[in-house]
């Protein structure tokens, strides 16, 4: 079953007591495509400037990835530069140039516009609701990422756009700041009433928590001995998360509870290097691998 995803294709700057990266190929929709990849067939849909060279497209090729609908035109690639605390818990955003996605109008590939699974990954509400209103029939699941930029910046389109979504995958700080709720549960609740029947909250190093009508499920974070950069292991998640759903083309609560750890083990690959540089060079035998690993860390008689 196809995914379609938009979302930002980027130069990222990164800082993390581990080292820094000036300019590292980055962006939400990329980690999210390459992740979903391993499990199934991605359609793309983003933009990039003339900075953006053939070497840097080289993430894409050799994968399931269709990037009919990434646009290339005059100008710089989106550029974001953030900076990690000491224990990687923490970021601070220190540059965010959209550029070229300023002034973007999508137009999707009438290939794209059958697509039944869709990720409206990090960017502006306005533009992942231009692309949605494009496919032709209700996807079986719609799921949307996003952040505090747009969260403070473009709240009213962010909760028109949250009218059409199914499933809302953010970070803790952001669910809380979205709801206006400390405690999750009740910022679930509230969150219910705004479009989604699902959130998923990514807790970082603490794993991630799915809350739907049914209930509550909970993940944990692979543990790892030398994390080096987190950047872009929401996106990643996102990606193995809904590239199982995708690739099994299921909706139950036994597949959400799966793709959940298959999101788990997603992330946990991409913040042992930095930028996509563990992401890119997987194997499926070595996902699968890691997949069997969370069964055994979590299993326990009572
Ligand atoms: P994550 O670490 O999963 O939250 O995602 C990091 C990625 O999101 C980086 O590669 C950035 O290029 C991208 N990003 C950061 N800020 C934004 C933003 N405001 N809109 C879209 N993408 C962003």
């Amino acid at each position: 079953m196809s995914l379609l995803v938009v979302g930002s294709v980027a130069f990222d700057g990164i800082e993390s007591p581990y080292g820094k990266v000036e300019r590292a190929l980055g962006g939400a929709a990329t980690y999210f495509a390459v992740a979903a990849s391993y499990f199934t067939h991605v359609n793309l849909v983003g933009i990039v400037g003339d900075d953006f060279s053939k070497e840097d497209a080289q993430i894409f090729r050799g994968r399931r990835i269709d990037t009919e609908g990434l646009e290339r035109t005059a100008g710089k690639t989106f550029f974001w530069a953030g900076r990690y605390s000491e224990n990687l818990n923490e970021r601070v955003t220190l540059t965010t140039d959209l550029n070229v996605f300023a002034t973007f109008k999508p137009k999707l590939p009438d290939k794209y516009r059958d697509s039944k699974y869709v990720f409206l990954a990090n960017i502006a509400p306005d533009l992942q609701r231009d692309v949605l209103h494009q496919v032709k029939k209700r996807p079986a699941i719609v799921a949307l990422d996003t952040m505090n930029y747009w969260i403070e910046r473009t709240n009213a389109e962010l909760r028109e756009t949250l009218k059409h979504v199914d499933i809302l995958m953010i970070n803790d700080s952001e669910t809380r700041q979205l709801s206006s709720e400390h405690n999750l549960l009740r910022a679930a609740k509230h969150i219910f009433k705004m479009g989604p029947s699902t959130l998923v909250v990514k807790r970082g190093e603490y794993g991630a928590m799915l809350v739907d009508k049914r209930g509550v499920f909970c993940v944990p974070a692979f543990p790892l001995e030398e994390p080096h950069d987190p950047t872009g292991a929401g996106d990643s998640f996102a990606g193995g998360f809904m590239g199982y759903l995708a690739g099994v083309g299921q909706k139950s609560d036994v597949a959400l509870r799966r793709a959940m750890v298959y999101g788990s083990v997603m992330g946990s690959f991409t913040v042992e290097k930095f930028g996509l540089d563990r992401l890119r060079h997987l194997k499926r035998n070595q996902i699968h691998a890691r997949a069997r690993h969370f069964a055994k860390l979590t299993q326990f008689k009572l």
